[in-house]
């Protein structure tokens, strides 16, 4: 089958990032959302891990459709460990496994996911979040939203506010590294 993700830099790039564990499951080394998702980039969007692999091995998934885990590992990557559901399943499997869904926000900031793993690892490690906001160029808010990971890493069950599509200048960290938008979450749910 042809997939949009089958060439093989791409591919070899997924893969350097799992580490098959005894238990079965393929646990993502790379990047994790606050949740424990894996997150990965292509074409500067940033995607979760268990839904790329879903379709590297049953190909596109259906529209509306979400990425369910029968492990409960959110980082797990192994195709055999997923299955869709709709999102009252997706619901119903979060509320059984204690993970809420709400309190999506969108701080509309422009960060590499290398950053945004970074910030938490400041913020985790005590540093100020009003210095680790000034050293990327965005607000403390911004800041707290990646640290509890309601900007960047809920399942986006919820389209973003809009008060936040009416703020003026989102913030933008010039680099060299590969950007992403937080909005890009919209279409990987
Ligand atoms: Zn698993």
């Amino acid at each position: 089958m042809i997939h949009p993700y089958s060439d093989d830099e791409f591919y070899s790039r997924f893969f350097s990032q799992v580490s098959k564990s005894d238990g079965g499951c393929w646990l993502w080394t790379g990047c994790k959302s606050n949740r424990g998702y894996g997150l990965l980039t292509r074409r500067r969007k940033v995607f979760r891990s268990h839904r790329i692999s879903y379709e590297l091995t049953y190909g596109k998934i259906p529209s509306g459709l979400y990425v369910l885990h029968t492990c409960d590992v959110p980082s797990c990557v192994n195709p055999d460990h997923l299955f869709l559901g709709t999102q009252k399943d997706n619901m119903r499997d979060m509320a059984l496994k204690g993970r809420s869904t709400l309190g999506e926000k969108n701080p509309k900031a422009k960060l590499t996911l290398n950053q945004v793993c970074e910030i938490r690892e400041l913020a985790k490690s005590g540093k100020n979040r009003k210095e680790i906001a000034d050293s990327f160029g965005v607000t403390p808010m911004n800041i707290s939203s990646i640290v509890s990971g309601v900007s960047w890493c809920s399942p986006l069950l919820f389209a973003p506010p809009t008060r936040f599509a009416k703020q003026s200048t989102p913030p933008t960290v010039e680099n060299s590294g590969e950007t992403v938008s937080t909005t890009v979450f919209a279409a990987d749910r």
